[in-house]
């Protein structure tokens, strides 16, 4: 990483710097990311179809289920409470001066990545309450698997196929069992190789992050938003030591240090998704997480639990109408982010900027002019890829300690496994 940093920052001073990175620096980055994207709709379907159907009993799954969503929820909306409080205490919006309005909406207002934001949440929005729902089931499995985006109809796939291995007789499920062990233990050792090339495609993607990055001067004007970011993401760290130390009796330095290639991948790549097939290696050779909780709590987490994500629109929202829309600050507007920003991190694709799409809508939802939207947007985009790194990171470790937790409360939690990629060479 920070090899990473210093090479893209000497490049900067070059002027044939930023081409070399992007041509033949970068391409490494993406390759590796597209390596984990390509693992990761077969090792959900293999873990998660393992994990059920090792469950010898549904009452077990229900237990799982419903724990794992009532403590994604929670730690979300302790995450948005968390945001909210900092951002109207310490009042980032306060130092943005008429000038500096003016000189992000002239660079960024503009700028086409906002736009299409901002449409995206439009198309959203125009969507019925259940779409959500619907969206979950899908009408073909193929078509499911064949689309990293439709992550959670693939779980859902997973799933009911795994409940109904569970209610036949188990001579006639077998060898459909084996089949998907042995390709979650094919697959788990695919994520052990694609690391070998971590430090490498790290080193790529973080040159490539600096020299796309803006101007620091701008960077500068937004240092207190960004800090107000922080500090809450730091915070939400400090509820995830804690609920590990007294729930799990485990040291919060060695379940953070067991996780940490998995928070170093959420910093690097800025998207949950990708980084699932590592977070899912690390909660279950290395922590010790049973894979019967794991293969279930780690990918709905990726998908619908952002701690971060939430944290950072609360802070997001409420800042931009510190500086354009001071009057919209109501205690009831207030009350409604809380609740348009869990709706809104569930919804959250697990992807680069992702977080960007939904603070639209929560910003709509309380009645922020529209006109003005694209002018509220640029204040932020500067500074979004680095905070989107951060709440990523943050994203991961809340996902990774509620699988924890979970795992803890039925009596699966047990000792680390750890497993080298050439074990067996
Ligand atoms: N990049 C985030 C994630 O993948 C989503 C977001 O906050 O933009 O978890």
């Amino acid at each position: 990483m920070l090899l990473g940093i210093l090479f893209g920052y000497t490049m900067t001073l070059l002027p044939w710097g930023k081409s070399l990175i992007q041509d033949w620096i970068s391409p490494l980055g993406t390759i590796f990311i597209n390596l984990l994207k390509l693992i990761a709709v077969p090792l959900i379907l293999a873990s998660l179809i393992k994990g059920i159907s090792d469950l010898k009993d549904i009452s077990k799954f229900k237990r799982i289920g419903g724990r794992t969503i009532l403590i994604y929820i929670s730690t979300t909306i302790i995450a948005i409470v968390i945001g909210l409080s900092l951002v109207n205490i310490l009042q980032p919006g306060a130092n943005i001066t008429e000038a500096t309005i003016n000189k992000l909406t002239e660079t960024y207002a503009t700028n086409a990545k906002i736009s299409s934001r901002i449409a995206e949440a439009s198309k959203q929005q125009s969507q019925g309450p259940l779409q959500f729902l619907i969206d979950m089931v899908p009408q073909n499995a193929v078509a499911a698997m064949s689309n990293n985006k439709l992550m959670l109809q693939v779980i859902f796939f997973a799933i009911f196929l795994g409940i109904s291995m569970l209610l036949i007789p188990e001579k006639e499920s077998d060898s459909l069992k084996k089949f998907f062990d042995s390709l979650n233990s094919v697959v788990l050792k695919m994520v052990d190789l694609i690391m070998l090339g971590a430090p490498y495609a790290v080193f790529a993607l973080l040159a490539k992050v600096i020299v796309t990055a803006d101007d620091p001067d701008i960077l500068i004007a937004l240092l207190r938003y960004a800090g107000t970011v922080v500090l809450g993401l730091l915070l939400m760290v400090l509820v995830y030591i804690l609920a590990i130390a007294f729930y799990t009796k485990k040291s919060p330095i060695w379940f953070l240090k067991q996780i940490s290639p998995a928070q170093l991948l959420a910093f690097s790549t800025s998207s949950s998704a990708a980084t699932l097939p590592v977070t899912m290696e690390r909660v279950e050779e290395h922590v010790g997480v049973d894979q019967e909780v794991s293969s279930f709590v780690l990918p709905v987490g990726a998908t619908i639990n952002m701690d971060g994500t939430s944290l950072y629109q609360a802070v997001a929202a409420v800042f931009i109408m510190q500086v354009l829309w001071p009057e919209g600050l109501t205690l009831s507007n207030q009350l409604s982010i809380i609740l348009t920003a869990l709706l809104a991190s569930i919804g959250s694709a697990a992807v680069p900027g992702a977080g960007m799409v939904m603070l639209v809508i929560v910003l709509e939802t309380v009645g922020f002019p529209s006109e003005r939207l694209a002018v509220g947007l640029a204040l932020i985009f500067a500074i979004d890829r680095p905070l989107d790194m951060l709440r990523t990171t943050i994203n991961v470790t809340g996902d990774a300690t509620v699988a924890t937790i979970v795992a803890k409360s039925v009596g699966k939690l047990g000792k680390p496994n750890i497993k080298d990629w050439d074990d067996h060479l």
